[in-house]
């Protein structure tokens, strides 16, 4: 045995159960850590790093043998031990408006959704950072789901390359460096708490901002939350990206119902925590989002309470007309509503955006991720069922 002797005591997180590990989604060290208990030499292990880094981050590669700066035996050792995946693409819908929604398979058999929204100056990915959500926000589809499991790190960057692979956007080695970029923003805003999946959030997020591969600035990552108190001093000093909020309600009796967190954490500690944020991340505002419900949160006594919370916090509002659900308890603010709230908003010198419902035509709206693709499921299933057949996969 001439394998080195640290490799009884090297621990490789995350390895699949079974089979060849996914290099995707490790961190820097656990990559290092996992060459060197294949056998690379520690002395070359950080090169190894950065060069197998690029490949995949930068260059968009998914087998060895295109890594053409590493020796032939060294890519096929690679090969024996190591994977490059990410998750399957199962279906891609493209709205008129240009939106594109991802169904995207991941171990297990769970599906999450992804979209992206072109914009003139900007192009916003929404990533997913749980299967389900384990919180029960009333007017959100994705919190009647039950909750599956968090994504590990791997897959959460994964939704990232999907995308870029679709958009055609990974560089072609030699050719002059194009600054435009189709994927120029990520939110994290799709299905689940992020906050309860601190780690793997940080890691592939610290993989998305890494500058020799997607590099995206941290002002370029919005992260929301519905309020985890006491991870929010903790992103700022781990992730240090832009922080949105699922405000929603400026009493504590009305964000009891719609983001039952607040019992927790009420809106005064949430705002405690919430101003200490761009001053620890040097950055910009916090977006509070907030969802426009007919006859729930709407009236002009809320917006000025609202008005009343942000003092002192440097913030932004986006105003998110209520996407109803089948189902859904709610139903959506009328138009002049939204306005007369927003103007309110505006003239005591906020900004106060009203989000534009994009895809609508796919169901690729907030919170209605994964909602439709559910329904269809089931009913195939229905189908297949009254007519006696085997239930197609
Ligand atoms: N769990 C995190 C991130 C995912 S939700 C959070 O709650 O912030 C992303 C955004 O979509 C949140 O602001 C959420 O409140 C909003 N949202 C959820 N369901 C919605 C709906 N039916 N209509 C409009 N916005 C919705
Ligand atoms: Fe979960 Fe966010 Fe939906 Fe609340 S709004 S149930 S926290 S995904």
């Amino acid at each position: 045995m001439n394998a080195p002797i640290t490799q009884d005591v090297v621990t490789i997180p995350r390895k699949l159960p079974e089979g060849p590990t996914n290099l995707v989604g490790l961190t820097r060290a656990e990559l290092r850590d996992a060459l060197i208990a294949a056998g690379t030499p520690e002395k070359q292990a950080k090169m190894r790093v950065g060069q197998i880094w690029q490949w995949i981050y930068q260059w968009g590669v998914r087998d060895f043998d295109s890594m053409t700066n590493l020796a032939k035996a060294y890519r096929a050792k690679l090969a024996e031990h190591f994977v490059i995946e990410i998750p399957e693409v199962v279906q891609r819908l493209v709205s008129k408006d240009g939106t594109r929604k991802y169904l995207v398979r991941i171990a297990g058999g769970h599906e999450v959704e992804v979209v992206y929204i072109p914009e003139s100056d900007r192009g916003t990915l929404c990533i997913s950072s749980q299967v389900g959500c384990t919180l029960t926000c009333s007017f959100c589809h994705t919190g009647t789901q039950k909750f599956v499991r968090n994504l590990t790190p791997g897959e959460i960057v994964g939704q990232i390359m999907v995308a870029r692979d679709d958009l055609g956007e990974w560089p072609i080695p030699g050719a002059p460096k194009d600054e435009t970029r189709l994927l120029s923003n990520i939110v994290l805003m799709g299905m689940g708490e992020p906050l309860y999946n601190f780690e793997n959030v940080r890691d592939a997020m610290k993989i998305t901002m890494d500058g020799e591969g997607i590099s995206l600035s941290r002002r370029r990552i919005t992260l929301s939350t519905s309020g985890v108190v006491p991870a929010i001093a903790r992103t700022a000093e781990e992730i240090g990206c832009l922080l949105a909020v699922s405000f929603h309600a400026t009493t504590d009796e009305v964000r009891d119902v719609l983001v039952p967190i607040n019992k927790k954490w009420n809106i005064e500690t949430l705002l405690e925590a919430l101003s200490a944020y761009p001053r620890l991340t040097n950055s910009e505002r916090i977006t509070f989002e907030y969802v426009m419900i007919d006859g729930v949160n709407d009236s002009d006594a809320d917006a000025h309470r609202l008005v009343k919370h942000l003092d002192g916090i440097p913030a932004k509002v986006n105003l998110i007309p209520f996407n109803e659900w089948p189902g859904a308890p709610y139903k959506r603010s009328s138009n002049n509503r939204i306005h007369a709230f927003a103007n309110i908003i505006y003239q005591a010198g906020y900004a106060s955006p009203i989000r534009t419902t994009r895809g609508e035509d796919i169901m690729a709206a907030c919170g209605q991720l994964k909602s439709a693709t559910e329904r269809a499921r089931k009913s195939r299933k229905e189908i297949a069922a009254e007519a006696g057949l085997p239930a197609a996969e």
